[in-house]
């Protein structure tokens, strides 16, 4: 059998080469997913970032970054009053 190869193995997690970061948050009253990107390189955001969802505080910036949020995965929205009524339900 041949030998396991070896190379690609000593790359640093988490290195930003652009002052740019990246990540995801997830919000933890409705689960909506949120792609995080934070520059270095540009002026610094003041406020507080709410679910667009539900309105949950999900981040307070202090203007040491700029940091913008955008909605990527939106939450499973739950069907309150369906059309088609179950017969025998209940
Ligand atoms: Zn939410």
């Amino acid at each position: 059998m041949p030998p396991p190869e070896t190379g690609w193995n000593s790359r640093a997690p988490g290195v930003n080469l652009t002052g740019m970061k990246k990540s995801d948050v997830t919000c933890p009253e409705c689960h909506a997913g949120y792609r995080r990107i934070e520059l270095q390189s540009k002026p610094g955001t003041l406020g507080e970032f709410r679910c667009l969802t539900c309105d949950h505080l999900l981040e307070t910036f202090d203007g040491s970054a700029n940091v913008a949020l955008r909605l990527t995965v939106q939450p499973a929205k739950k069907a309150k009053n369906s059309s088609h009524g179950v017969p025998g339900a209940g």
